[in-house]
């Protein structure tokens, strides 16, 4: 038995896609389109990078808020099962904070973004700045270099 209306069906739906949208992908379809090159999930650096995009000596992580405590109000705290998330995300911050430092002295640089920073209002903005940043990099030549860059998007939540 159907119950709800047509229209209110397929708004229902239009939310679950845009829900189910992955962030690694809006990152890699937009890059793409900008003409950059890149492999996913390389087994060749630390902790198997989402998108390494060699053009511009550049790896790009995706982070979800919740998993990697980002801090906004995308994290909401459990109410129950405390300290098994605690754990959890304390070794998921160590993880993050071991790669990046790994990648950073081979000489890559990392932009970081946040799940939170790919949200309607402000994709537009995050993937320009992505964008921005790799065509600028692409430009200060091959690795090793001694100081990477590190972009965080957001720049502020
Ligand atoms: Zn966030």
């Amino acid at each position: 038995m159907d119950t709800v209306t047509q229209e209110k069906r397929s708004e229902i739906m239009s939310r679950i896609r845009s829900r189910d949208t992955k962030p690694e992908l809006l990152v890699r379809r937009r890059i793409f389109a900008a003409g950059w090159r890149f492999r996913v999930c390389d087994k060749r650096y630390p902790g198997h990078p989402d998108v390494v995009v060699p053009g511009a000596h550049t790896l790009i992580e995706v982070r979800g808020c919740f998993w990697h405590r980002h801090g906004c109000s995308k994290c909401s705290t459990p109410k129950s099962n405390i300290e098994f998330w605690q754990a959890k995300w304390e070794r998921n911050l160590a993880r993050d904070r071991r790669h990046e430092a790994e990648w950073r002295k081979l000489g890559w640089n990392v932009i970081v973004v946040w799940e939170c920073a790919l949200a309607a209002v402000r994709r537009e903005e995050t993937l320009t700045d992505v964008c921005r940043a790799l065509d600028l990099w692409k430009s200060e030549g091959p690795l090793p270099r001694k100081r990477p860059h590190r972009l965080v998007l957001p720049r502020r939540s």
